[in-house]
């Protein structure tokens, strides 16, 4: 028989996509690592494995401890998926612009989540950082992974992600594009590719544009789970060839694109790396292998980028990517 001992033994070997509608007309081969396919729904189970293992070897994490983190919801999940099989308490700290289905989702793999506002300067007693550096004193037996920290959010992509992109492509990758949060993703993977290549993978930063990643100050943007105010310490500041600044609007406009006509529903900051890898398809030859990570899927997000109303209270929605609505004639 065939069979998993548990669903989180089931992390990473994620598929490789063919983006053949989007890329038309471009010469290069444009995949998608397509990290929903994680038993958690996103990239962020790779590093929730990672770092709950290394606290438990180092006795950071005990018996009955309680995990502790500021999150936006997919490391949260993946961290609640651990914690489960191995009965500890999750308390996660989300900002006000995480989506409601987002939360509800933590909550229904058992942890409590704490909502802080998202308009408030980092060192702001309130802001989701500190309201979270608050608990870890608070509550007896926390651990806190800080994932904008741990040697070990790199490190899983390094020992995970970045290997499995070498074998799925045979050594082809020529550019690998992916968004920026922790930079966990793409320093790892990017550090790993550019080893194991001698410096011929090309890697490239996909980021909101506001986020200081791109040169911002951190002006508040829509898209989820990528770019920041600050400078955390997962990223590796030199790791990136170029980074690409992409706009809230065109970010939406390619996720809605990847649902509809890719068939992949997944969540903006999917549609925001997928923008810059086609930004960077564009402008290369028949030999580029373009390699874009997609962090997760979309039905978080049905009430926002999926949302025709939503979409258009923002002003981003454009005849060209209107839904039919009642009335068309289909
Ligand atoms: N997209 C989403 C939806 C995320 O949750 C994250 C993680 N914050 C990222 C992208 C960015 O990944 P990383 O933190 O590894 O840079």
């Amino acid at each position: 028989m065939e069979y998993a001992e548990h669903v989180t033994d089931l992390v990473g070997d994620t598929p490789l996509v063919r983006l053949g509608a989007l890329s038309e007309g471009m010469e290069p081969l444009v995949l998608a690592k397509v990290e929903y396919f994680n038993p958690g729904g996103s990239v962020k189970d790779r590093i929730a494995l990672r770092m709950v293992e290394a606290a438990e070897r180092s006795g950071e994490l005990v018996p009955g401890g309680t995990i502790v983190e500021p999150t936006s919801g997919n490391t949260g999940v993946g961290l609640a998926m651990f914690a489960q099989r191995r009965g500890y308490r999750c308390v996660f700290v989300c900002p006000d612009k995480v989506s409601e289905d987002k939360r509800n989702v933590l909550k229904a793999y058992g942890a409590e989540v704490v909502v802080c506002p998202t308009a408030v300067p980092p060192e702001h007693p309130d802001s989701y950082y500190n309201v979270s550096d608050r608990l870890v004193t608070e509550i007896p037996g926390a651990w806190k992974p800080n994932q904008y920290a741990n040697v070990e959010n790199p490190a899983s992509h390094y020992a995970t992600t970045g290997p499995e992109l070498w074998k799925q492509t045979e050594g082809r990758i020529t550019h690998f594009v992916a968004g920026i949060g922790t930079g966990g993703t793409i320093s790892g993977t990017g550090r790993y590719l550019k080893e194991v290549s001698g410096g011929r993978v090309k890697i490239i930063g996909a980021d909101p544009v506001g986020s200081v990643y791109s040169g911002g100050t951190g002006r508040p943007y829509l898209v989820e789970g990528v770019g920041e105010d600050f400078w955390p310490t997962t990223y590796d500041r030199e790791i990136c060839d170029e980074i690409i600044a992409v706009s809230d609007g065109d970010s939406f406009d390619v996720t809605r694109r990847l649902a509809r006509e890719e068939a992949l529903l997944v969540g903006g900051s999917c549609g925001m790396a997928a923008a810059a890898a086609l930004e960077v398809a564009r402008r290369e030859g028949p030999d580029a292998v373009i390699v874009v990570l997609l962090p997760d899927g979309g039905r978080g997000y049905l009430s926002k980028v999926f949302d025709d109303s939503w979409m258009a209270s923002y002003g981003f929605l454009s005849p060209d990517h209107a839904g039919a609505t009642v009335g068309d004639v289909l």
